[in-house]
């Protein structure tokens, strides 16, 4: 188990770690890899018209779920509301206004408003796994980390729950309680290593509570180490979208390094990095995030407050 202070630093780092890899993957949301000079740092982004920093709908996400958690507990009614007010109203966001929204969260927030029902609003069916439920994930193993190892039960819970509102195929549930467990893991002090391992214990209590999707059980046994470009991609699926935020952060020497990786994945660039920046961000801590990329990043003062909500200030 790590020191206390050395906690808050790997849970400040997951989130912030998320909206770092956010800023720097959305200039090139949506390009082919090799289509675009490599990303070193942070850029403007065109489509959707954000300066060097800016954020999108990952970081957006994240930040109303902890502020969720963080004033009502654990609600998912509330969860939705909070997404909802985003899309909306663009509270949350980084500039005022929602500029951007997957089809999958849209379809379950439309869902969500004529029903007002967040257990039945998420998007059922396999074809709709997308990656929208993986890139908010950091503050329910932020918060909730004290439950591992000896609550699994109650984390792998708490991460499928959070899918629901949006997400509720059994891909993307499956994907939110392994990713949980691993992002909790991390911030204990697990070494990446132990928990990248196909037979780490851990992986195999998840699987006796119930066992992981195949396809999600398939990038927990190692797919991610037999695979290489362009068999791994920035895919918006959350199957291929997890298995390369995995690929980036293997063995990769530093943040930087694992969530650049990613970012040059192409494709869903912004969520790719973002998924793989939770996972460096609660490895190598805040303090493992490169200065320039803490001190560029837009509006730290909303990550702030998500962060002093989650106890975490
Ligand atoms: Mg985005
Ligand atoms: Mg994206």
């Amino acid at each position: 188990m790590v020191s206390k202070e050395e906690k808050k630093n790997r849970c400040r780092g997951a989130l912030i770690g998320l909206a770092v890899g956010d800023a720097l993957g959305a200039p090139v949301e949506f390009m082919s890899p090799g289509r675009f000079p490599v990303v070193t740092r942070y850029r403007s982004c065109g489509t959707h018209g954000l300066k060097p920093g800016e954020w999108t709908d990952d970081t957006s996400l994240a930040l109303a779920l902890a502020d969720s958690i963080a004033i009502a507990g654990w609600d998912l009614q509330d969860q939705a509301s909070r997404y909802t007010s985003w899309w909306m109203e663009g509270k949350y966001s980084v500039n005022g206004r929602c500029f951007d929204i997957g089809l999958t969260t849209r379809e379950a927030l439309v869902n969500f408003l004529r029903d007002k029902n967040a257990l039945t609003s998420g998007v059922r069916p396999e074809n709709s796994s997308g990656n929208g439920s993986i890139m908010r994930l950091a503050p329910v193993p932020i918060y909730f980390a004290a439950h591992f190892p000896a609550n699994l039960r109650e984390l792998s819970r708490l991460a499928e729950e959070s899918s629901l509102p949006t997400h509720a195929s059994p891909q993307c549930l499956s994907a939110c309680r392994y990713l949980a467990l691993v992002l909790a893991a991390l911030i204990q002090g697990e070494s990446r290593e132990a928990v990248m391992a196909p037979d780490w214990q851990p992986l195999k209590e998840l699987n006796a509570i119930q066992p992981l999707h195949p396809l999600i059980q398939e990038v927990t046994q190692g797919s991610f180490r037999r695979r290489q470009p362009p068999a791994i991609r920035g895919s918006g699926w959350v199957v291929k979208s997890l298995e390369a935020a995995l690929w980036a952060f293997d063995d990769s020497l530093a943040f930087d390094e694992a969530v650049l990786k990613a970012v040059n994945l192409g494709d869903d660039a912004d969520t790719t990095a973002a998924v793989c920046g939770q996972l460096a961000g609660a490895y190598w801590g805040e303090q493992g995030i490169p200065q320039a990329l803490r001190a560029g990043l837009a509006r730290m003062d909303l990550l702030e407050a998500a962060l002093a909500g989650l106890g975490q200030g």
